[in-house]
């Protein structure tokens, strides 16, 4: 869970606007599938930058693959030794 508190901005390399208290960028998730070609889909709370959206429903795992980088998300192995091959963001 201590994986939580890593922030998307720190992984994002597309431009960002700010509209209104948010930051407008590409998602991930969706340029991955050749959508949000205007890169405005996710919307970063500036207040908690922990807080990002995408508008087109993609979730927060489904962002963080599209970077490269799936959170795990194996609650039923929680009690498994994490392997060398988790490596952290
Ligand atoms: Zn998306």
């Amino acid at each position: 869970m201590a994986h939580e508190a890593k922030l998307i901005l720190d992984h994002i390399s597309t431009k960002l606007r700010t509209v209104g208290h948010n930051n407008i960028t590409r998602c991930p998730s969706c340029a991955e599938e050749g959508h949000d070609r205007s890169g405005d889909n996710l919307s970063i709370s500036i207040e908690d930058p922990r807080t990002d959206i995408c508008w087109a429903g993609c979730t927060r795992d489904m962002i963080r693959a599209a970077m490269g980088r799936p959170r795990p998300v194996q609650h039923a192995l929680q009690g498994q030794k994490k392997e060398a091959s988790n490596v952290e963001i």
